[in-house]
């Protein structure tokens, strides 16, 4: 895996978060963009703090803030993945 974090992917192309970082020796290119189902605005992101903030606000309105249930229940799972993928690496 390279990057920061996880690579968030999206079986729907249309939705979801996209992140780039496959400028690797110019990281001021890393992009991000995101958009949901609900009626929220997208947005986008470029340089490699801005994208990092944006995944951040993006997983967290998709686990919490998102009227949409289905959105939801797809974030709460990554989430649980992510923390059980986590917990199986430390042991
Ligand atoms: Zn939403």
């Amino acid at each position: 895996m390279t990057g920061i974090g996880p690579t968030i992917c999206n079986p729907n192309p249309g939705f979801g978060l996209r992140v780039r970082l496959d400028h690797a020796k110019a990281k001021s290119l890393a992009s991000a963009d995101w958009s949901c189902p609900c009626l929220r605005p997208a947005e986008h992101a470029v340089g490699y703090d801005e994208v990092e903030q944006l995944v951040i606000r993006a997983e967290r309105h998709m686990r919490d803030e998102c009227p949409n249930e289905h959105v939801r229940a797809a974030a709460a799972m990554r989430s649980e993945r992510r923390k059980q993928h986590a917990r199986k690496r430390r042991k």
